[in-house]
């Protein structure tokens, strides 16, 4: 007979998201199934969620399970995988790339251009098991706290962006304190930059980024960023800004402070096209990246970086069972949250 488990499952297009029992997924050749322990929410399910232009968009074949963020163990191997070991306790990379294409074959899978996301475009982890390529499997050293391993796909955004450029001794600006951004924030300070600044127009999570230790929390709305830099002692503006809201006031507004020379790496996704001075980019000789996902190298710093005594746990505001995730995602909803934690153990 069929084995079942519960998911959190997109039922059709349109808002909301239901609790359903589902066949357990079987491993083709390749694949590997884990039992997931705890999972977080992203703003990209919250987009699911609330069904959004963006979901409306991307999500093609309802129904579907949903979600990307976790962490578990090993439970199944299909034929041919070797090298991992059941029991083991893994994560995955979210992002499942060609293998074909000029930038997979060069090691920048990031840029794939045939790359299809796990909670997307496929069944995700929000359930009590998820497969996937053996080649998405991050095996995870023991010693790492699993409610912290179970955003590490944010994480991973957060280092790809910050470590884009070197940061000892800079100073930075981050724009948008969400979740990503205060991550970020605890990565540079962690990384060696003189000074983080970091921007937002909610006080909630600029209190959030205060407890991962920033230099400043500014709520642009009320203050003047300019005063700040005054404070903190900057004298040329920003060497270093990490775009991390997708607002074009905060981009701008980066712009408007970054000293000559200055590198910026851009993470945020606008909902619409936004208007830029391009004469400012090109006057202080400023150095654009756009980032997409994380690196696998991502993967291994971030697990380094947290032994090393990196704490991401101020970033966590809620913990909940799977079976109360409509609470989960009213926080996520309500703007006064960071990252919310989901258990698939057994209720207690
Ligand atoms: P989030 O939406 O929770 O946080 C964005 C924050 O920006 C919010 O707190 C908001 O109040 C703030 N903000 C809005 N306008 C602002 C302004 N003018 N100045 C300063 N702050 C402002 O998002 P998140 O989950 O932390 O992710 C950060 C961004 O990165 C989002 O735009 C997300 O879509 C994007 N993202 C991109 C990738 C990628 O691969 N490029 C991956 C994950 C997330
Ligand atoms: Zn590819």
């Amino acid at each position: 007979m069929e084995k079942l488990m519960d998911a959190i499952v997109k039922p059709e297009k349109g808002p909301g998201l239901e609790l359903r029992k589902v066949p357990v997924p079987t491993p083709g050749p390749g694949e590997v199934l884990i039992k997931i322990h705890k999972t977080a929410i992203c703003g990209t399910d919250v987009h699911i969620y609330n069904w959004d232009p963006w979901a409306a968009e991307h999500i093609k074949n309802p129904p579907m399970t949903i979600g990307h963020e976790y962490v578990g163990e090993i439970a199944e191997l299909g034929a041919g995988v070797s090298g991992l070991e059941i029991g083991q306790l893994v994560s995955g990379e979210g992002h499942i790339t060609c293998g074909h294409c000029r930038n997979c074959h060069t090691g920048n899978i990031q840029w794939c251009k045939n790359t299809t996301s796990v909670g997307v475009d496929r069944d995700g982890a929000f359930a009590e098991y998820v497969c996937i390529p053996a080649s998405n499997v991050i095996i995870i050293e023991e010693s790492l706290p699993e409610e912290v391993v179970a955003f590490f796909d944010a994480v991973g955004n957060a280092t790809h962006t910050a470590l884009m450029w070197d940061l000892v001794g800079e100073d930075v600006l981050i724009t948008g304190a969400g979740p990503i951004g205060i991550i970020a924030a605890g990565i540079c300070k962690y990384a060696g930059a003189r000074r983080v600044v970091i921007t937002d127009m909610n006080d909630y999570r600029l209190e959030l980024a205060r407890k991962m230790g920033v230099d400043a929390a500014v709520n642009t709305g009320s203050e003047s960023l300019e005063e700040v830099m005054k404070e903190q002692g900057l004298v040329e503006g920003f060497d270093v800004g990490l775009e991390m809201s997708g607002a074009g006031a905060a981009f701008n507004q980066m712009l408007s402070v970054m000293r000559n020379g200055g590198k910026i790496s851009l993470l945020g996704i606008g909902n619409k096209p936004i208007e830029v001075d391009m004469n400012l980019i090109i006057g202080k000789g400023l150095t654009l990246q756009g980032i997409y996902g994380r690196k696998m190298d991502n993967w291994h710093q971030m697990s380094y970086m947290v032994q090393g005594g990196l704490d991401l746990t101020p970033v966590i505001t809620h913990r909940f069972h799977y079976t109360d995730f409509e609470e989960g995602f009213a926080a996520m909803n309500s703007g006064k949250s960071g990252k919310v934690v989901l258990d698939w153990t057994e209720k207690k």
